[in-house]
């Protein structure tokens, strides 16, 4: 019976995690016993069932795999009095259903997996040094950085850094969503002593997306008390936003004073080089899953040329490479990923805006924007305002009136003759040809 082989398990684990871990974690813990592949638990509070299944799932799964395998997975259910596991009983099975569980890390999220170019290698180095552990020498270190630029992934490969070096420390990722959602809930169900007493005890606290409790008074004032009392007992913080601390509207002056206390570094967009880096890595990471494909040159270079905005998008795009490909069990020629990325193209080049194009045009050409806009028609002004209409057509998704009317609000058939006129003489201005592809180089990077 598991029950009678807990009593071992559980001393086991007690020189595992240590002694004060053992006592507040797993002495609490009552087994119930296993059906169906699935062993029970009962923890005291839901706290507690939750932190043990975040924390020491995978170490109590092991223990009981080891004398039976049988067992399938593991179920916390709450309540002090032993009662049947029946509806009114709350169990926490599925993390990713259960939204009063921290966030689980994501096993690919690891430095390994990280790579490194000089829009991010501060944040990398920083992130390295956090989780090296030791001494605190900058709290909190605050990542910022636009959408899919990394903060989410640096972020895990601390915890699993940190976790493989120190197994000892209790280490919580969450987002702030989460962190709210947890407060909410602990005042709801007046288990507020619990919630502060958990976030207390850990050694890391990584909040990710903090911007979401801008504007939500009572997290906030709890998140404050939360980090400061990490924060005197020098334990490391790590923060995410989505911008710099001084910029989140409806953040309170006082959090984000004590948010810019330790380091702030910024992920900035990513190059040209950094994005062929990461195609080639997570290339050779989609190979172990969906088994090698061959992929023609300069597939990567086009992608990582055009698909500039955020890396989850781009590593959307060589995703369905990988299973078109193995799919019809064909090479990935520029044609093929062209045609099957149609949608995910279209939707990256509109990053350019007609009004961007303006301004490089002028520039390029030596204009003042006002006379691009404006009426003149000397041939020095109208020539760059038909480059500028041609690339507006080329380059954004635009319609013809729209672009017209930004355009100094000109008629829509004046936009077609300028990109029609521009096409013809494509034709036989090798000058015109050059300028028009170093226009579009200089606005899509
Ligand atoms: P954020 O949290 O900043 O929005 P994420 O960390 O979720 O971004 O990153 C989005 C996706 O891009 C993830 O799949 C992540 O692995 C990947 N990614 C971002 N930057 C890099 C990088 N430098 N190296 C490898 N993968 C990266
Ligand atoms: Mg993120």
């Amino acid at each position: 019976m598991v029950q009678d082989a807990w009593g071992g398990i559980s001393e086991e684990l007690r020189s595992e995690i240590g002694e004060s871990n053992h006592k507040n974690w797993i002495a609490p813990l009552e087994c119930l016993g296993v059906s169906d592949g699935v062993a029970k638990f009962r923890a005291p509070s839901r706290f507690v069932g939750d932190w043990v299944k975040r924390t020491y799932h995978d170490q109590i799964f092991a223990h009981l795999r080891a004398i039976s395998a049988d067992i399938s997975r593991l179920e916390f259910i709450v309540g002090d009095k032993p009662r049947p596991a029946g509806p009114q009983a709350q169990t926490m099975t599925a993390p990713a259903n259960d939204p009063l569980q921290g966030s689980p890390l994501d096993g690919r999220y690891s430095f390994d997996n990280f790579v490194v170019g000089k829009p991010n290698e501060l944040a990398h180095a920083a992130a390295r040094r956090v989780a090296e552990g030791g001494q605190v020498t900058f709290n909190p270190l605050f990542l910022y950085g636009g959408v899919g630029l990394g903060k989410t992934h640096l972020m895990h490969a601390i915890a699993w850094e940190v976790q493989a070096r120190h197994p000892g420390l209790q280490v919580l990722y969450l987002s702030a969503e989460q962190f709210m959602y947890r407060f909410v809930q602990a005042l709801r169900d007046r288990e507020i002593m619990d919630f502060k007493n958990l976030f207390r005890s850990v050694d890391m606290l990584m909040v990710d997306d903090v911007q979401f409790i801008a504007g939500k008074e009572s997290t906030q004032e709890e998140f404050f008390h939360t980090f400061n009392a990490l924060v005197d007992q020098n334990k490391q913080i790590i923060i995410s936003a989505d911008r710099a601390p001084g910029e989140i509207k409806d953040l309170e002056a006082r959090i984000s004073s004590r948010l810019q206390c330790g380091l702030v570094v910024d992920l900035h967009p990513t190059n040209y080089e950094l994005r062929l880096g990461i195609l080639q890595r997570k290339a050779a990471q989609f190979a172990q899953s969906y088994g090698s494909i061959q992929i023609d040159d300069g597939v990567f270079e086009f992608l990582a040329h055009k698909i500039t905005t955020n890396v989850r998008v781009l590593e959307g795009a060589l995703q369905r490479l990988f299973a078109f490909s193995s799919l019809i069990g064909q090479e990935v020629t520029l044609d093929m990923a062209q045609d099957c990325l149609s949608d995910i193209l279209r939707s990256s080049d509109r990053r350019v805006t007609v009004e961007e194009i303006q301004r490089k045009v002028a520039e390029h050409f030596n204009i003042r924007l006002s006379d691009m806009l404006g009426p003149k028609r000397t041939r020095t002004i109208a020539r760059p305002r038909q480059i500028a209409m041609y690339l507006a057509k080329d380059m954004t998704s635009r319609s013809l009136p729209e672009i017209g009317r930004r355009f100094g609000g000109r008629d829509h058939t004046t936009i077609l003759h300028g990109v029609r006129k521009v096409e013809e003489m494509r034709g036989t201005d090798s000058q015109l040809n050059e300028d028009i592809e170093l226009l579009r180089r200089l606005l899509e990077s």
